[in-house]
């Protein structure tokens, strides 16, 4: 459990366990030395943590009410393509300045040194051809008991990303990642990870796939067989995130979505 806060041995003040050295009296924490915290994944505050999930939880919440509410209006707009495009670029325009500021705020350097290791990158893309061919797997095991369909949120992506694809590119290829890795890797995962690595692991995995569900569309049996490949993908990215930490995750995540994107221009 290290939500408790730790007391410096040397000089009695106390500290946010996941620290490598005291804040006061600058000696090393020998819970960190021991590697009992994973130092690349728990480095933001634990208030910083809950920030990030309920921030990007919230606005993408929003975002759905908002596509939802679309819908109902759609005789009175006359273009439902552009109407989400404007809702999901604004949404992760904010998500990104709101989470960006979480960040600024708590231990930016512990934020940024997480992302000076190549390795981590080259790592990330290996765990992106990962993702790549589990996805491929899931999707063709699927599709012997159920003809593969787009779901609500691959429908949205494919009709974004033909009608508008540079504003699709950096919205859905490298911002939405970017934002879905600090709200529920960093933010998620990172404070549940304080409390035990398995219920870690399967909320983020479940709350992951269930933000892609959408439960106003009108063919529910095919959102649900979407939603085995979400746990899938979401269990890589949080396997990625758990062994080298957010620039990996991020590098997987950001490639697959771009891999994607050149899918569906492809097509
Ligand atoms: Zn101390």
């Amino acid at each position: 459990m290290l939500l408790k806060r730790k007391k410096c041995p040397n000089c009695g003040a106390y500290y946010d366990p996941t620290l490598e050295k005291c804040p006061a009296c600058h000696k090393h924490n020998e819970l960190y030395l021991n590697r009992e915290i994973n130092d690349k994944i728990a480095f933001m505050h634990p208030f910083a943590q809950i920030g990030l999930f309920l921030g990007g939880f919230a606005l993408a919440g929003m975002l759905i009410i908002e596509i939802i509410f679309a819908l109902f209006l759609k005789n009175a707009i006359a273009d439902k393509t552009a109407l989400d495009a404007t809702l999901i670029s604004c949404t992760y325009i904010t998500m990104i300045g709101g989470l960006g500021f979480i960040v600024f705020l708590t231990r930016r350097k512990h934020f940024l040194s997480k992302y000076t290791r190549k390795i981590d990158y080259i790592y990330g893309l290996a765990y992106m051809i990962t993702l790549i061919l589990v996805s491929s797997l899931v999707g063709a095991f699927t599709s012997l008991f159920h003809e593969a369909a787009n779901n609500a949120n691959q429908s949205t992506a494919v009709a974004f990303s033909k009608n508008y694809p540079l504003l699709a590119f950096f919205v859905i290829g490298i911002l939405g990642p970017i934002c879905e890795e600090l709200t529920y890797r960093v933010g998620l995962y990172s404070f549940l990870r304080r409390i035990n690595k398995y219920l870690a692991f399967a909320v983020t995995v479940i709350v992951f796939a269930f933000i892609h569900f959408d439960f106003d569309a009108t063919d529910m049996v095919n959102e649900l067989w979407a939603i085995p490949s979400y746990i899938v993908a979401g269990a890589v990215l949080t396997l990625a995130y758990e062994h080298r930490g957010p620039a990996c995750s991020m590098t997987a995540h950001v490639c697959y979505n771009i891999f994607a994107f050149l899918t569906i221009l492809a097509s």
